[in-house]
């Protein structure tokens, strides 16, 4: 089976990931196969097929884009050139077809992204011709969505993808797809033959847990008063 990581953010959007860091990670989780999709940008994708070819690593990068559409995130597949932001939804999926790219609804029923204008496409995703939907997104945030959107998919039954959305090289590989095979051509055929399986790397409780412990104690920690929790913990 090949092991994907679809969602992954670099220094060339909003991530702090070099593209070094990137394949080593990969590597580390033992991923065959990933999608680098900077947020209107694929220069960071580009930039690292080539150098995994160079250095001769045993490692797929397929061009991708998380393309900020006026519905909400879109994620494209198989890119060849970037695609411009700002299209209604519709007519980015139209154009990642015409490039022969995969249209991917991430984080469709994002509320916390929502909330940051970042969200996803929504109930769009049953309109419109997506070829899969991002059923594990990997973000401390999403445990809940993630189950909202698993069970719409139930019904919807599109091909299911797994990412991470890593904005950090530890958080790579906490969301991945699995599939037949090894590589980006396999991995390509099981997204059309619905063949792929999105897998969590961690649980929706221990998600919501390390949000919990990073945010709210670190600011406790950060802010709270002389002799606070963390103080105690110190000296218990
Ligand atoms: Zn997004
Ligand atoms: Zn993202």
């Amino acid at each position: 089976m090949g092991k994907a990581d679809l969602h992954i953010h670099t220094v060339y959007s909003d991530g702090s990931s070099s593209i070094e860091e990137v394949l080593h990670k990969s590597l580390a989780e033992g991923l065959d196969t990933i999608a680098i999709t900077d947020h209107n940008e694929i220069e960071g994708a580009v930039k690292a097929r080539e150098l995994a070819e160079r250095w001769g690593f045993n490692i797929n990068v397929i061009i991708g884009e998380e393309i900020t559409t006026s519905d909400g995130h879109v994620v494209g597949l198989f890119l060849k050139n970037r695609i411009r932001p700002l299209l209604t939804a519709e007519a980015t999926v139209d154009e990642i077809h015409r490039q022969g790219g995969l249209a991917v609804a991430v984080h469709p029923f994002s509320v916390w992204l929502k909330l940051f204008k970042c969200g996803g496409v929504g109930t769009l995703v049953e309109r419109l011709q997506f070829d899969a939907i991002e059923t594990v997104n990997g973000s401390l945030t999403e445990g809940f969505s993630n189950v909202f959107t698993q069970k719409f998919n139930s019904k919807l039954r599109l091909a299911g993808v797994g990412g991470s959305d890593a904005h950090t090289p530890e958080a790579i590989g906490q969301g991945y797809t699995v599939f037949p095979g090894r590589g980006s051509v396999m991995l390509y055929s099981a997204i059309r033959n619905k063949t792929v399986q999105a897998q969590s790397g961690r649980s929706a409780g221990k998600a919501l847990w390390d949000f919990l412990m990073k945010y709210l104690w670190g600011k406790m920690a950060l802010y709270g008063p002389k002799g606070g929790a963390i103080d105690q913990m110190a000296t218990s």
